[in-house]
């Protein structure tokens, strides 16, 4: 378990930075990409795509997997949630616009992930790739391990 005193007001926050980016980029915050945002944020472990449809569309059944879909692209594209490739799915952002130098500590025990940045990391990884006269695009770090609550 990750170290959230109130989980409510992570959520909260979440969903109001997300509402001022949007508005900041002239970008639409729908329904449907706050409904998805809400539904990552309900817990610090990530949701698979498929199970983000399945409760959408038990509340709402104009609810498509192109619709999914496209909400999850634009909440990436806008640096609101993250894609965990190991896992193939998607967690809520903790500090959107504050870094691009993140990585994530995925614990196995509870799933939860935690987001942390350190520009060292990738400083690494980029001199690496120029020695290697390797062309970065992407760098995404994901790693598995043991948390803290779940240690004891
Ligand atoms: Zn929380
Ligand atoms: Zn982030
Ligand atoms: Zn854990």
């Amino acid at each position: 378990m990750l170290h959230c005193a109130n989980h409510t007001s992570c959520v909260a926050e979440a969903l109001q930075n997300a509402e001022s980016i949007c508005k900041e980029r002239g970008v639409r915050f729908t329904n449907i990409r706050r409904k998805v945002l809400q539904m990552l944020w309900k817990h610090h472990s990530p949701a698979k795509a498929y199970d983000i449809l399945d409760t959408l569309s038990k509340e709402d059944v104009s609810a498509r997997p192109p619709t999914v879909y496209r909400a999850l692209d634009f909440l990436q594209e806008n640096g609101l949630v993250h894609k965990i490739n190991s896992l193939n799915a998607y967690v809520g952002c903790s500090h959107p616009l504050k870094h691009d130098d993140c990585y994530f500590l995925i614990c196995e025990k509870c799933g939860e992930i935690e987001e942390c940045c350190n520009h060292v990391l990738n400083d690494a990884i980029e001199a690496t790739a120029d020695k290697n006269k390797f062309c970065l695009k992407h760098i995404n770090v994901e790693i598995e391990g043991t948390c803290q609550g779940c240690q004891a």
